[in-house]
């Protein structure tokens, strides 16, 4: 079998999060009542005309920015004219359309780089960023015999982000599109949550018989919803096509679907060219300006990314670049731990705290159901200042760090805090020596043969006796007191 290469480009559809729709001031509301927020321009009335939602450009000009991408000074509208039930314009307004002279996407020329496992980055190109308008939604579930049509979706604002074919793994293509994926939730232009739809996934994928071969003929896969159906879907494409080649076939260029019940790509339709739209520039639209100023002002809005929060982790508080990287893959959860840092002397610790017990909570949904932790940390009961206030009784000696965790689970189910929590319980250090010599003395005395096993230098009685002494104390023992009198009995 030859060493088949892949090529693989994404075409990545980000729903823009502005209050109104691209071309008319119809508002975008998820899940309001069907047919809801429609009107003469986003139905496509004969004689309604659009104007452009200037915030969706200015988000669109930010994702550029963040991707190292130029922004064209003449942006262009072109019209997609074609027939669907979801479309009742038969068109849609977007920024492409193949002839040079009318193809001026809004970005382009831009780079995403992304960590592969072996720790190794990858540049991935990005080859443009255009603005449009999303179709509606036909729903086929409601009735047996009928499909019915929202039309609140017609005229939301779209990005789509056509990168080079520069992937050559299933791996990088997941890698590239969570990293994407980060980005559109850090500069905050959009939810990016693709279980809503707000961010699709198409893959093209060929296969080629080594590096330097030219490229095979590609099939493109659409509405790839997941990470895992992204990852599947190219597998199982590269291995039909592999088949197809090594058995005497031709792959034919088409659209095809990820049948996730049978893991095998299907095909829809053949591919259609550009001249099967009948592209046109748009007639209702002027050319856009950007200027200089306004990509100035605009890249003055991009916040910190997460490529530069991991390392300000790491560098500023003393993460390590696992740790860093974890944290700083959802921006609601590194937000929540630079809250609870903020809030404890020891943000180490906060991190340790906030890598098991905190993120295990947050992904604990409903009936145990695992979801993102993003999802998870605003219904936990206590807050980030409360865990900050819980490593500080660590670090300042109040309670043991065993002591913590049953002080964590009160937190978790009642939200009190943690020095109410550890008052009311009654659950303070003892680091009285006196009274930890006495509970070392009792423990020492009812295990003679132990204690000679000790001294004759089997370490490993050490726990065994510390162990004992803090079951006497209900857990509640200064571990480094108990060693230390410990030792006086070992003389
Ligand atoms: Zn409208």
């Amino acid at each position: 079998m030859a060493d088949w290469n892949n090529v693989i480009g994404l075409e990545v559809h980000v729903q823009l999060k502005t209050k109104t729709k691209l071309f008319c001031s119809c508002e975008v509301e998820p899940g309001a009542r069907p047919n809801s927020h429609v009107c003469p321009v986003c139905l496509g009335m004969p004689g309604a005309l659009p104007t452009v939602n200037e915030q969706a450009l200015e988000y669109a000009i930010r994702l550029g920015l963040a991707l190292h991408c130029e922004i064209d000074p003449r942006p262009m509208w072109t019209r997609k004219n074609y027939f669907y039930p979801d479309l009742p314009k038969g068109y849609q307004i977007t920024q492409t359309g193949g002839l040079p002279y009318y193809d001026h996407p809004v970005c382009k020329n831009g780079w995403l780089d992304i960590e592969l496992e072996d720790g190794t980055t990858r540049r991935i190109g990005i080859t443009r960023i255009h603005m449009e308008e999303d179709a509606g939604k036909l729903i086929h579930d409601m009735s047996p015999n009928e499909s019915h049509f929202d039309a609140n979706r017609c005229g939301t604002p779209l990005c789509e982000i056509v990168s080079e074919p520069d992937i050559r793994t299933a791996k990088e293509a997941v890698a590239y599109l969570t990293k994407l994926k980060q980005i559109v939730e850090y500069t905050g232009v959009g939810d990016a949550d693709m279980e809503k739809g707000n961010l699709r996934c198409d893959a093209n994928i060929s296969i080629r018989p080594g590096e330097d071969a030219p490229f095979g003929t590609r099939a493109e896969i659409k509405n790839l919803n997941s990470f895992t159906h992204l990852e599947k879907a190219v597998e199982a494409e590269r291995e039909l096509q592999i088949v197809t080649l090594e058995s005497g076939g031709t792959v034919e260029q088409c659209t095809k679907r990820y049948d996730v019940a049978n893991n095998r790509t299907v095909v829809i339709r053949s591919k259609e060219d550009a001249h099967d739209y009948r592209y046109f520039p748009e007639p209702d639209l002027p050319r856009l300006t950007v200027t200089d100023e306004l990509v100035e002002r605009v890249r003055a809005t991009l916040p910190e990314l997460p490529e530069d929060r991991r390392r300000r982790f790491a560098d500023q508080l003393g993460l390590t670049a696992y740790d860093a990287q974890v944290l700083c893959a959802e921006k609601p959860v590194a937000d929540w731990f630079e809250a609870a840092a903020a809030a404890s002397p020891n943000p180490k610790l906060v991190a340790n705290w906030m890598m098991t017990e905190v993120l295990r909570e947050a992904r604990t949904g409903e009936g145990g159901a695992t979801i993102p932790a993003s999802r998870g940390l605003p219904n936990l009961k206590f807050s980030p200042e409360q865990l900050g206030e819980l490593v500080g009784l660590i670090e300042k000696g109040t309670i043991s760090g065993k002591i913590a965790k049953t002080v964590f689970s009160e937190m978790v189910a009642t939200g009190n805090s943690p020095a109410k929590i550890v008052e009311e319980k009654g659950l303070v250090q003892v680091s009285d020596v006196g009274a930890i010599t006495e509970a070392v003395r009792k423990v020492v005395e009812a295990n003679p043969a132990q204690l000679e096993a000790l001294k004759a230098g089997n370490a490993k009685l050490r726990g065994f006796f510390v162990g004992q002494v803090m079951k006497a104390m209900a857990g509640k023992g200064n571990p480094a007191l108990i060693n230390k009198a410990l030792d006086s009995f070992l003389s």
